[in-house]
Parts: C-alpha cells; structure tokens; sequence
C-alpha cells in the first residue's frame, strides 16, 4: 500500500508540534472562572447579582455604582443647557451635566414636541463607535444611519454621549469602566427627565456602541430592550487584530462576551451582524452565532429563549434600523 503524506513516524512528530503550538497560540484553555452555568431562574439571577458586583469591582467603579443605590448619596447632575434647536417633531439640546463628582460630561437630548403635555415618554441611550462622536448617531448619512434621528422623530427621549475616548480621565478608573459610567449617568439622567418614563428605557448602539449597549444592558436592569449591533462575538475573536481597548484586567479571567450579555436575560436583547463583515478584524455571522447560541442557554433558564434574537442581515458593519426600531417601539412603547 502507498503512504501518502507523512510517515506515521512524521504525523506524530507533527501532531506533538501541533499540540505544543497549539497549547501556546490558544487563547485560553480553562474557561471562564464566572461562566454561565445556573439551571433554575433563582440560580441565574444569584449567578447575575455576583457577577454584577465582580464585573463594577473590576471595572473600579464599585464605590460610583453604590451611589447610584436608592440609599446611595446620589451625585447632583446640576445640568446646564448649552444649546438647543428646534428641529421639527423634537426639540435637539446639549447639555453639560456632571459624570461623577469632579468630571463633567457632554451629552446631546432630544425631547419630542409635546402633543398631550405630561405624557411621559420612552426613551433611549444612543451610542456611538470608535472614531464617532455623541452627534454622528443622528447623522443619517453614517453608518448609524441617523437612527437617533428616526427614534427622536418617533417622539422617544434620546440622549449620547461621547465613549470613543482611550485615555483614563481619572486616576484609580479603567477605560472602560469610564465609559460604562457615563452611559450609566445618561440612563440615570434620563430617569430623572419629567418627560421620561424610567419603566420604559433602553439602549443601542453599533461596534463600541454596541458593544457599551451590552455593557449598559447589562449591568442596568432598568434597560427594557438592548440593540447591540456589529459587536457580538467572542473573547477569541476580539484578540484577533481589534483595538484591545474593550479588555480590562480580569475581565477574561471571569467572563466571556456571552456571560455578560447573559445579564441582560431574561430582558429583550437583539444583536444585529452582517454578512459583510470583515474576518478577521471584525464581527463575522459565524462567531456570532456561536455566542447567540451561548447567550439563548441563559435566556432559556428563564423560558424566554425568544427574548433574545440575533439579526443577519445583508450589509457590512452598520446600524440596521428596519428591525431595531421595531424592537424599541415593541418593549419600550
Ligand atoms: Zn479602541
């Protein structure tokens, strides 16, 4: 019989090679120490309330966040009104309101024109990507196409800020622990709004936006319906040829991206991926689903596997507001 290929003597040498590269090159053979893993609704949300608190410890936000708790020395906004203009169905303002005790943020606000005054209105985080800025989500010839603008216009209350920044504003923070904060402080900021209803509030946003819309929905469980669109993917993927701002010392120790959009369970979530994203470097469908399927054993746990959805569309790595819209109007509205 002819041998084709290596000698068998070869294919082990080559398998132990294999192994050896394979043991070094692999991004991390033990799993997560928090993984998902509870099989009863009250297993779950324990395993939610512990990771919650590991996730704000690491972050270095723990202290900000117990500020935030109903007995917490809530920090004043004291915002001040910047500009505004009037832009048909909503009123658009920029505002300057205090982040944490000694950082302010910039944010933009849409209120829509009042048609039945003291109506309180659902209302929206919209966040930007790398590169953007707390404007381009309104901006409908980006690859956000303006859906900002189309949920403003819907007359819900929406509200960006700026996250695409990559230097620690303040000593004893994280990067990304700053910039989940300040998306918090928009959430917060639109409770506190007389035109907000705080029973109706959600979050979206596209790449690092849709990654901080993960993040927020997470980590808010006032976020009744998360868009996070051109981001779901997985640890692995994201160490392949992506700015490494998303990390954070422990974070990959303790979790995988499923995990933490497995907080968001049993509360609607949709991703949205394109079939022309770009592997590597990107948010590739396949990748996607492997974390869809991961995040669906969470919301299965709570019988609410249809809660989360995962939608393929056709583009590249851009908003898709035909089905996030939608999404806001059907559990915000
Ligand atoms: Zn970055």
């Amino acid at each position: 019989m002819m041998v084709v290929g290596p000698t068998p003597r070869c294919g082990i040498v080559l398998a132990a090679l294999a192994l050896i590269v394979g043991g070094l090159s692999a991004a991390d053979p033990t799993p997560p120490k928090m993984r998902f893993a509870a099989n009863t609704p009250t297993d779950a949300q324990r395993w939610q309330s512990e990771a919650r608190t590991k996730v704000f410890a690491l972050l270095q936000m723990a202290d900000l966040q117990a500020s935030r708790a109903p007995d917490g020395k809530a920090i004043p906004f004291d915002a001040k009104e910047l500009r505004s203009e009037d832009r048909g169905k909503y009123v658009w303002s920029e505002r300057e309101l205090n982040s944490t005790p000694t950082r302010k943020i910039k944010i933009v606000l849409t209120l829509p024109k009042e048609d039945k005054p003291g109506e309180k209105r659902p209302a929206v985080v919209c966040i930007h990507g790398h590169g953007g800025n707390r404007y381009i989500v309104y901006d409908r010839k980006s690859v956000y196409r303006g859906f900002a603008a189309d949920l403003a216009e819907r007359s819900f209350v929406t509200i960006s800020t700026d996250v695409g920044q990559h230097e620690v504003y303040e000593k004893g923070r994280t990067l990304m622990g700053e910039r989940l904060w300040d998306v918090l402080r928009c959430a917060d900021y639109l409770a506190s709004l007389p035109e907000v209803d705080d029973h109706r509030l959600g979050c979206a946003g596209l790449s690092l936006g849709g990654e901080m819309a993960m993040w927020l929905g997470a980590m808010d469980p006032r976020m009744r319906g998360t868009v996070s669109s051109g981001f779901l993917t997985t640890v692995a993927n994201m160490r392949r040829g992506h700015c490494p701002c998303w990390d954070f010392p422990g974070l990959t120790e303790n979790f995988d991206f499923s995990d933490i959009y497995s907080l968001t369970a049993p509360r609607p979530l949709l991703c949205q991926n394109g079939r022309k994203e770009r592997a590597p470097g990107g948010f590739p469908v396949e990748i996607a689903e492997v974390a869809m399927a991961e995040i669906r054993k969470a919301y299965k746990v709570f019988a609410a596997e249809k809660a989360a959805q995962l939608d393929i569309h056709p583009e590249g790595h851009e908003f898709v507001v035909a089905t996030a819209v939608p999404f806001l109007e059907q559990n915000l509205r």
